[in-house]
């Protein structure tokens, strides 16, 4: 039983279900992998792990008495961007730091309906805004293939605690490349999935337009199977889509032969590191000795993207935002001196910088003055960039513009920072579903292959990247350190 921590969920499931182990053993071990590695990477914000024995006890019992969902008995992480309640849910901000949920966002309840163990939240951007994880309240987490880089963001937490094989899998939110971009840089899988398809209801919003809950994997088959409990109608949710959920596991065993894939041009043009360029085009061939075919497409509008999202979001996030006001929960600042000084001390003591600065712009963008000149092109602008991408077959290039950057390296540059977000940030402005895949190593560190797919075909990226993974074993490779 040594090497439970390497085991994928389904291989897991195997070992549960045929009485090789319990749920309480395999509970007992990750918690005592949290316990040994954490403090290496600063992946947790909080481990519960009294909550966990007590639900891989019930799920045992459960599984004896021939009952249990899907995922019954198996660890999962929260990012602490889903209410959870009891429990800390901080958003990776001080302002938050004091804030016990009194109810539990739907995602964290359909995985506690299905019978998964949850053993704690994860670190995270603050408020989900960065591609580092360095913007958390909780300090920077740190990427398991090398420990000086960032594990990018700002799921950073989550794909940080499964590469490491601390957890078989992790939620995440993706409103600009949050789930794929940290799946890339640690050497996960991560899908986002179309915008609608998993709840929002008790995930803190950043910008409501663009964010989407999914998951981070160590393969395509688990993947697909945490996002069939994660997916569906939720009439609590306003934009929640009332789409039949496929069976996504059953659906990944397809071949992809004949499947047309477009290669996006424009992705491929100076920013990418070239090196992670040759990964991809090595993941291509790939793909065609699989027997999908492989098309050069042109997304002419594609290079606006990162301007358009850095509009949209701030804009979106500084009404969000403007709930955390020292009144109703979260921090309140002493020795005010009167309400409108309690805001603004509360926020001005609760937010950190880029929180700060993305209020700002979003205000400004929103502002009477500029309102047409910012906020009504970008809207105009993502119109223009999610018809390129229906004019495109499904796309593949790359997550990631480079490997994973040295923490430190970009944190002080917010406009590098941003640039970081490049290939991922059209799937969210077009509201489509988006993966991200290990296509290889450029010195040491994983690099992503980035799948985009057409509104609800969610199960043709499961199927294409179970394909790919069954013809290579990038996913397989484990940080040195964390064997
Ligand atoms: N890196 C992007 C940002 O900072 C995306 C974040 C996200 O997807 N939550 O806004």
């Amino acid at each position: 039983m040594m090497d439970l921590h390497a085991k994928s969920m389904t291989e897991l499931i195997a070992g549960l279900d045929s009485g090789e182990f319990t749920s309480v053993e395999l509970t007992e071990a990750l918690l005592s992998r949290i316990a040994a590695h954490n403090d290496k990477l600063n992946a947790f914000v909080t481990v519960t792990g009294d909550e966990a024995m007590a639900a891989a006890e019930a799920a045992d019992k459960a599984r004896a008495a021939g009952k249990g969902g899907a995922l019954n008995g198996l660890p999962i992480v929260h990012k602490d961007i889903f209410c959870t309640r009891g429990v800390k849910t901080s958003c990776g901000s001080k302002i938050l730091d004091n804030f016990i949920s009194p109810y539990d966002a739907t995602v964290v309840e359909k995985l506690a309906n299905a019978g998964a163990v949850v053993l704690g939240k994860a670190n995270m951007d603050e408020f989900a805004m960065g591609s580092s994880n360095e913007t958390s309240y909780y300090g920077a987490v740190f990427n398991p293939w090398d420990l000086e880089c960032t594990p990018g963001g700002s799921s950073g937490g989550s794909a940080a605690a499964v590469a490491a094989r601390l957890v078989p899998a992790a939620t995440g939110t993706d409103t600009g490349g949050s789930i794929r971009q940290p799946a890339a840089l640690t050497g996960t899988v991560g899908i986002k999935p179309t915008y609608g398809r998993v709840s929002r209801y008790g995930m803190i919003a950043f910008a409501s337009s663009l964010d989407q809950a999914g998951v981070i994997t160590r393969t395509a088959e688990d993947a697909a199977r945490v996002l069939g409990v994660m997916a569906g109608f939720d009439e609590r949710d306003s934009t929640s889509v009332d789409h039949p959920v496929p069976d996504y596991v059953a659906g990944i065993k397809e071949s992809i032969e004949g499947l047309k894939v477009g290669i996006v041009r424009q992705h491929f043009d100076e920013g990418l590191d070239p090196d992670c360029g040759d990964r991809v085009r090595d993941a291509i061939a790939v793909i065609e000795s699989l027997g999908a075919e492989a098309v050069e497409v042109d997304m002419p509008n594609i290079d606006y993207s990162v301007p358009t999202y850095y509009v949209v979001a701030p804009a979106e996030c500084s009404s969000n935002l403007s709930r955390f006001d020292g009144v109703r929960f979260g921090h309140r600042a002493e020795n005010a001196e009167d309400l409108m000084d309690m805001y603004c001390r509360s926020r001005g003591e609760g937010f950190g910088d880029e929180v700060k600065r993305r209020i700002m712009t979003g205000t400004y963008v929103l502002s009477a003055g500029y309102y047409d000149a910012y906020y009504l092109k970008a809207q105009q602008v993502r119109h223009l960039i999610a018809d390129d991408f229906k004019k495109a077959f499904a796309d593949v290039d790359v997550t990631a513009p480079t490997p994973a950057f040295r923490i430190g390296e970009k944190v002080d540059d917010p406009i590098t920072m941003y640039l970081n977000d490049i290939y991922t940030i059209g799937a969210n402005l077009a509201g489509l579903p988006g993966m991200s895949v290990p296509c290889g190593f450029v010195n040491g560190l994983p690099v992503g292959l980035h799948l985009v797919g057409h509104h609800f075909e969610e199960q043709t990226l499961l199927r294409f990247a179970h394909q790919y993974q069954q013809a290579t074993d990038w996913h397989a490779a484990c940080p040195e350190d964390f064997q």
